[in-house]
């Protein structure tokens, strides 16, 4: 019997060799009909047998492209039409844009062969790219994933390349950005004042950087600062001129042996790194490595990327370098560069050659950072490869626009159950942020065709994220804690609905008291919460200059505990002059330009300078980071005590662990001893304190969210202890635990408060 049936396919689509796919099984079954993409996906009319329709339905899903990622399918009966043939049909503009757009994926290993191949016709040609692999979103002006509305518009396809378009049997049959020697993008090799150098731009490049110069290589989503990694001058060049003085340099190698020459790489490492999202790999270095000391200074860790462009695998290829810095060319924590001019402007005095190319960059999209630890995987920063591929969230809730916080923010836009989170964008205190964070809104609304009816946005008043949402007109803002957001990020992702125990540790975020919180334990679900539990409150001496002095959280909490630091001749004083000690110590008694805080990123960095092991930080948590990186004692079996307050709102005393650790100081303790003991006492206590909590509420789901729970220690800790005590731990792997994943948390709330159905 011969039917017709009409497929419609939502999901990942577009744009990943999808419609060419069935049309090669229309072909290979013998059956009649047309796909077309549309606004919702990709729809299917396939007219043949029945037994065969069935069997196509079945390839269809399970022979589906690499890149495909199906949402949904439905099937219907139709009316069968006359016709043999099987048809592409152009695709269609519409009103309610469903379809999920793919992310920038890796050079795909056919593409690599033909890459390297002198026979084939692209032999070395930088920008060779199939229906699997190539850029997508950040050369997408608008939907749908078409040629005319990507930065390949301005290139016309040569004959040859046309008749690959054309080709359903072929690899690049609708490869948007397909291209070749003859009709596509073209490198050029330019100096410091953007004036063009002759020669080939790849040998040029390979030249230079062999020189020991600065090169700013155009990527996928922006510039790359790129130097010899195995000479050290050229990186300390780097660093002075980027003005990034000991936060680890991004390291790039041609394949995994090198990695393994270079870091331990356990099986779930190679995974990621030869994964086509091709992210950024934290591991843990060999001390043989062979790099400069300056990579990562004091840090265990490297990260660690594989080529994923064909100018990178040319670099490596023809270059034959052990190792290249790949670092986002910005200044430190600015938005990286895209566009060829203000790539040549903003990176003055920093890069002394570009080796650029005329396929613009639409958008900015930074490399993701990601860190396997005994089988979880945790995003540090979820970007290129990632975005925009939505976390599935609950149905039927409003569409929300979230502004997310302050530092490494990221938007998030929900439709439907996908909530899209944006590109990183950096930390929001300059122009440069604001201008990206306004640009990666407008991107979101354009590619998804959407304007939410709601802003959700941080409660600190402070914040420009918070600024911009209530200067919007005619839309309604929905203010949300960030410590709620936290755990509502950790329930979103997880698929959670009840109530649960959030703990929330991170560096800071505004209280609904007006003080600055960072150690909290919340009951919570998307409608609100109650603070259960927090560190105890103590001052910030000089507010956000604690932060980035932790000798001055080292006194607050010291004189906290009663003692007075000055009388004791502490050696991590000895390079603070005394006027400013005794200052500092002042402000903090009298409660002078000192904000209270509870939170756990500046008890990290009170211990740490406690011990001795930094009184400065030049990057966001580099203290803690240290504090828990010399935990190393493995044998310690000791722990700090905890005084913990019972009351509606427990507080979680610290005096009676500096006493503990000055006693420690005092005997020549060592600093991974006391790291140690430190992390397992708060671990006891956090695991305590949460229990009684599960006893007399009968909530059994555990969150843990906020920047903290990036140390491997205090996460992997507290789900043991949780886990032998039968409570259920969550944890984050889609999204970042730190602020980069405030701004789902902050859709799923507002989403909940918008709705007005449950009430
Ligand atoms: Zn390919
Ligand atoms: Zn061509
Ligand atoms: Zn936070």
């Amino acid at each position: 019997m011969k039917a017709r049936k009409r497929i419609s396919v939502s999901g990942i689509v577009q744009g990943v060799g999808f419609r060419p796919h069935v049309y090669r099984l229309a072909y290979r079954y013998g059956l009649s009909g047309h796909v077309r993409n549309t606004v919702a996906g990709v729809t299917i009319e396939v007219q043949g047998p029945d037994d065969t329709l069935g069997r196509f339905l079945r390839s269809l899903e399970s022979e589906a492209p690499p890149l495909a990622r199906i949402a949904s399918l439905s099937v219907e009966e139709v009316a069968c039409l006359p016709g043999t043939d099987f048809t592409i049909h152009r695709s269609e503009a519409g009103e309610h844009a469903d379809t999920l757009i793919a992310p920038d994926i890796a050079t795909c290993a056919d593409c690599l062969r033909e890459l390297l191949d002198p026979a084939d016709r692209r032999y070395g040609y930088p920008f060779i790219n199939c229906t699997n692999c190539g850029p997508r979103f950040t050369i997408l002006k608008r939907i749908p994933y078409d040629r005319p509305n990507t930065s390949m518009a301005a290139f016309g396809m040569c004959a040859q390349c046309q008749a690959e378009y054309d080709d359903p049997f072929s690899r690049r049959f609708h490869a948007q950005p397909n291209a070749c020697w003859n009709c596509g993008p073209q490198l050029a090799f330019l100096d410091a004042e953007g004036n063009a150098v002759g020669g080939d731009p790849l040998a040029q490049t390979i030249d230079f950087l062999k020189a020991g110069w600065i090169v700013a290589i155009k990527g996928l989503g922006g510039f790359h600062l790129c130097v010899d990694a195995t000479q050290s001058a050229a990186v300390e060049e780097l660093r002075r001129c980027k003005r990034r003085f000991e936060k680890p340099l991004a390291v790039m190698v041609p394949d995994v042996a090198q990695a393994d020459s270079l870091c331990v790489v356990s099986e779930a490492d190679r995974a990621l790194l030869e994964s086509p999202q091709r992210p950024i790999v934290l591991m843990r270095a060999r001390s043989c490595s062979g790099l400069p000391e300056s990579i990562a200074p004091r840090s265990p860790d490297l990260g660690i990327f594989l080529p994923y462009t064909p100018i990178q695998h040319l670099l490596f290829a023809r270059g034959s370098f052990a190792a290249l810095v790949m670092t986002s060319a910005n200044l430190c924590e600015e938005p990286i560069c895209i566009e060829n001019d203000e790539a040549i402007d903003r990176l003055r005095g920093i890069a002394d050659y570009f080796l650029s190319h005329d396929r613009e960059i639409l958008l900015r999209c930074d490399d993701s950072v990601v860190r396997n630890f005994q089988g979880r995987t945790t995003m540090l920063r979820r970007s290129r490869g990632f975005v925009p591929v939505p976390v599935t969230i609950e149905r039927g809730l409003p569409g929300v626009l979230a502004v997310g916080g302050e530092l490494k923010s990221a938007v998030c836009m929900t439709k439907g159950e996908h909530a899209f989170v944006g590109q990183h964008i950096g930390d929001l205190e300059s122009l440069a942020a604001y201008q990206f964070f306004q640009e990666s809104i407008a991107h979101l609304e354009n590619i998804l065709e959407w304007k939410p009816s709601l802003i959700a946005h941080d409660l600190h008043p402070g914040y420009l994220s918070t600024q911009w949402a209530t200067q919007q007109q005619d839309v309604r803002t929905i203010p949300v804690q960030h410590h709620h957001a936290h755990i509502a990020s950790c329930m979103a992702e997880n698929q959670l609905a009840g109530r649960v125990i959030g703990v929330a540790l991170d560096g800071t975020g505004y209280g609904t008291d007006g003080q600055v919180w960072g150690g909290e334990i919340l009951i919570a679900d998307f409608r609100g919460f109650e603070r259960a539990a927090h560190l105890n409150y103590v001052p910030m001496p000089g507010g956000a200059q604690a932060i980035r002095e932790p000798w001055r959280m080292a006194v607050a909490y010291l004189d906290h505990a009663g003692g007075n630091c000055l009388e004791e001749g502490l050696p991590f004083l000895g390079s603070i002059p005394a006027g400013h000690l005794e200052m500092v110590r002042r402000m903090a008694v009298q409660r002078i330009r000192s904000p209270l805080t509870s939170s756990c990123g500046r008890l990290f960095d009170a211990v740490a300078a406690l011990i001795g092991l930094r009184t400065e930080v030049s990057f966001e948590a580099q203290a803690a980071i240290e504090l828990e990186a010399c935990c190393q004692d493995r044998m310690e079996d000791g722990e700090y005590c905890f005084f913990v307050q019972e009351g509606e709102c427990r507080a979680i005393g610290t005096a009676s662990l500096f006493e503990q650790i000055l006693a420690d100081l005092k005997h020549g303790v060592s600093q991974a001893t006391i790291s140690r003991r430190f992390h397992r006492g708060l671990l006891s206590t956090l695991a305590d304190v949460i229990h009684r909590i599960s006893l007399s509420t009968g909530i059994q789901d555990v969150c843990l969210s906020g920047g903290c729970f990036l140390n491997t220690h205090l996460t992997v800790g507290l789900d043991r202890l949780l886990r032998t005590e039968g409570l259920k731990v969550y944890t984050q792997s889609q999204v970042p635990c730190g602020d980069g994943g405030l701004s789902l948390g902050q859709a799923a709330i507002a989403g909940h408060l918008g709705d007005v159905s449950w009430r």
